[in-house]
């Protein structure tokens, strides 16, 4: 086919949404591929507790997009979108630099959510989901490490699965280079009365049993309500202190200005789409990943943003872009969570619950090493 006979389809963003969207498209001989993404390396967010205990590299956890999209016949644009005009199909980078689009696949994940209720959150912490950030905490971490002082402290804000997972596998890593909770205490500060708050009861005993067993300090029921150079102080009142400190209680859509008044987006600046994904009122746009409001067809829940998640939509975007461009019915949502595995430190522990089986030990961690290949896969 010409080539500008050939749909312009481009995605922004090369997470996990986008460059499995890649994927499942890069042979397609309709279209003519373009990925645009502010960074030159796709991030594997879901194993980064791994480079910041050192276990994992930097290569383990990042795979280059020039590479990729080289090999692929992909165009990689390496640049910030700032702005999107849905009505003309174009998007605009930080260069000033337009770019047109027949189809348009918003990707572009989440940030690392810092309420401005918290006194000082901006100036003394750092977005876990930038690499330059993983460095600096991976740094800090191997110093500490080095130290050989007693009475060192890593604390970790927020007791979801982000955080147990850096919580364990840094105290795991304590443990394994023959130290101990008086070199170095790992604490775990919840606000809510249990750690992985809203899962299933498996999987919170579990949890607490592998912090107890790696001797974190899990902290419940307080919020950290200021932050100072070298310490937090608590909703009591109470102030710990810290030589690292990591702030993992959520994240909020990467969203892109569009003064559009017809965009229509939630509190957690996600944006809502249709049944297929599609923004309304733009039938030439979709949004996949972390970045949209998303329903479980199962459950009728909001879907929980995971790398599963992402991919799954990923797939059946993939199948329904090329619908559209065929002019056939699409595909509506048919994405439910398949369940969830956390990995809880060491070599042979990580947990899971999936459909509806829990699981331990080796075969949950067996498991999640699968998932990491089949995704990294692609890239070699
Ligand atoms: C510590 C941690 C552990 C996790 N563990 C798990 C797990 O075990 N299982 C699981 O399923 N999920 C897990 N997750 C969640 C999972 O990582 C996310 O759901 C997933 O990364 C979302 O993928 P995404 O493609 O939507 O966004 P991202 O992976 O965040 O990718 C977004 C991409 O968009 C690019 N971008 C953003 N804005 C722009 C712009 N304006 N212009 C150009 N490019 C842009 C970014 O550079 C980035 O490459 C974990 C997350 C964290 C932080």
């Amino acid at each position: 086919m010409e080539a500008n006979l050939k749909k312009r389809v481009m995605i922004i963003g090369g997470g996990y949404a986008g460059v499995s969207l890649l994927h499942k498209l890069k042979n397609e001989i309709g279209i003519e591929l373009i990925l645009v993404d502010k960074s030159q390396t796709h991030l594997l967010q879901t194993h980064l507790h791994k480079y910041i205990s050192g276990y994992y590299s930097k290569d383990d956890i990042t795979f280059n997009h020039e590479k990729y999209c080289k090999e692929n016949s992909i165009e990689f644009i390496c640049e910030e979108i700032s702005n999107i005009n849905y009505k003309d199909n174009y998007v605009i980078s930080r260069e000033n630099i337009l770019y047109h689009y027949d189809y348009l696949i918003i990707a572009t994940g989440s940030v690392s959510m810092f309420p401005s209720q918290i006194e000082n959150v901006i100036e003394y912490t750092k977005d876990i989901k930038k690499i330059d950030n993983l460095d600096f905490y991976r740094n800090k971490f191997q110093k500490i490490l080095d130290s050989h002082d007693t009475n060192r402290s890593v604390l970790v804000v927020g007791g979801g699965v982000s955080g147990l997972q850096i919580a364990c596998e840094i105290a795991y890593t304590i443990k394994s280079k023959g130290l101990n909770k008086d070199n170095i205490q790992v604490t775990l500060i919840e606000g809510m009365d249990t750690i992985l708050p809203g899962m299933d009861s498996f999987l919170i005993e579990k949890s607490i049993q592998r912090c107890a067993e790696l001797d974190i300090k899990v902290i419940n029921n307080l919020f950290a309500s200021k932050i100072l150079e070298d310490s937090v102080i608590l909703s009591n009142g109470d102030e710990i202190s810290y030589d690292m400190l990591l702030f993992v209680i959520g994240a909020i859509g990467n969203n892109i200005i569009s003064h559009d008044e017809n965009i229509q987006e939630n509190p957690r600046n996600q944006l809502i789409v249709d049944d297929y994904y599609k923004v309304k009122p733009y039938d030439n746009v979709f949004a996949i990943g972390d970045i949209v409001q998303a329903i479980d067809s199962n459950t009728n829940d909001f879907q929980a943003p995971t790398a599963q998640a992402s991919r799954m939509q990923a797939e059946l975007t993939a199948k329904n872009i090329l619908k559209d461009i065929n002019g056939d019915t699409l595909i509506s949502n048919n994405i439910s969570n398949k369940g969830i595995l956390i990995d809880l430190g060491g070599p042979n522990c990580a947990i899971g619950r999936v459909l509806n089986i829990n699981l331990s030990g080796k075969i949950a961690l067996w498991l999640k090493k699968l998932i990491y290949s089949l995704h990294t896969k692609k890239f070699n």
